[in-house]
């Protein structure tokens, strides 16, 4: 687009950025350049769920099985990050993804092996219905547009499945168990899936979601969310 159109643009049609709310050029995806670099990584992670660690090493992975051969949090669930998710899924303010794509995109490298196909995290069928879009979903399809990694829509949720976020963060890892299915006629037979959702909470559902990838005849899951959220300071609340 040539600059004097993209001006006009931005001047019919404000953008804002969807952190701080200060007037930004559509150009920028929905952030200014200071939230863009207030972005805070998340680091020093369980090498295994990128979950926090204390002195007796990963209180997340080490306690329980967990499916995915590697998981990687890309950013602490704060500041700008938070912004970006709650506009998309509240705003819908889709292109604020786009964002985050090239992140994504470079963290590919550190699974350390190829993946034949990406999919999302499925969203509840009626919250879909309502909202239109699963922003997971749309999250997979830029990484997969950005990668050339072939996209495919695998799992679905069983129908009368309840909200997760009606339940506790204790209550949820029961509450996934056998909540989700595979889309029947998709052969993932010694595939290599890369699994993508938003936010990294409680992990139950990244965990459930790859034991059926792997029962369905997957060879090995990764996956990668954009955030992880300290599950301690939500627990508090
Ligand atoms: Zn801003
Ligand atoms: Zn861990």
């Amino acid at each position: 687009m040539n600059s004097g159109l993209s001006l006009l643009l931005d001047f019919a049609f404000p953008c804002y950025c969807v952190s701080c709310g200060i007037p930004v050029s559509s150009k920028t995806n929905h952030l200014c350049s200071r939230c863009f670099k207030s972005l805070k990584r998340a680091g020093g992670g369980c090498p295994v769920c990128s979950s926090l660690m204390d002195e007796e090493g990963c209180g997340f992975c080490s306690g329980r099985r967990f499916y995915p051969s590697k998981h990687i949090s890309l950013f602490e669930y704060e500041g700008a990050v938070k912004g970006i998710i709650h506009s998309l899924k509240f705003g819908g303010i889709r292109n604020v993804y786009k964002v985050l794509t090239p992140f994504l995109a470079d963290s590919l490298e550190e699974f350390g092996s190829s993946i034949d196909f990406i999919t999302s995290v499925p969203m509840n069928r009626k919250k879909y219905a309502a909202r239109g879009y699963n922003q997971s979903e749309l999250l997979a399809l830029f990484l997969s547009k950005a990668s050339g990694i072939p996209f495919r829509r695998i799992l679905r949720e069983k129908k009368g499945s309840a909200h997760q976020r009606e339940f506790s963060y204790s209550a949820r890892y029961i509450n996934v168990i056998d909540r989700y299915e595979t889309i029947s006629n998709c052969n993932i037979n010694e595939k290599t899936i890369l699994l993508i959702d938003d936010v990294f909470t409680t992990g139950a559902t990244i965990n459930e979601c790859s034991r059926i990838l792997l029962d369905s005849g997957a060879s090995s899951v990764f996956s990668l969310t954009v955030a992880r959220s300290d599950l301690k300071k939500l627990e508090n609340i």
